[in-house]
């Protein structure tokens, strides 16, 4: 059963978005720039993948793309979207490059929301 309110999506960079932009899935593009980067992709696709949403852009990616991730067991990097193999560390970004870019835009976004502690 899909929960009333899920409390990652208040941090959904696509709140206030066109819905239907998110089910183009023929021009899945517009969709995918937003999701780049959204904080909370993860918890986006994986609330696609435990609901089987058969229909939309979740956490970047497309029905097809999802399908993907089920059958090879792979996760999509958060940051740029790629599709990879996590392995045995399991690594949540798809190499040390996006992980870095993560950590920036979370510091940019925390100093953003206090700005008077920054120097
Ligand atoms: S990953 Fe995309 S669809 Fe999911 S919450 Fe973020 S912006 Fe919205
Ligand atoms: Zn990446």
């Amino acid at each position: 059963m899909v929960p009333l309110f899920e409390p990652w999506k208040a941090d959904a960079a696509c709140a206030g978005s066109d819905p239907d932009l998110f089910y183009n899935e023929l021009d899945p593009d517009d969709a995918k720039r937003v999701c780049k980067g959204c904080p909370v992709a993860d918890d986006c696709l994986q609330s696609a993948l435990s609901n089987r949403e058969l229909h939309g852009i979740w956490g970047g990616l497309t029905t097809r793309e999802r399908d993907r991730v089920r059958r090879h067991r792979t996760v999509a990097c958060p940051q740029c979207l790629r599709l990879f193999k996590p392995g045995g560390d399991q690594r949540k970004y798809c190499c040390t490059g996006c992980a870095t870019e993560a950590r920036s835009v979370a510091q940019r976004k925390w100093a953003r929301r206090h700005p008077r502690q920054t120097v």
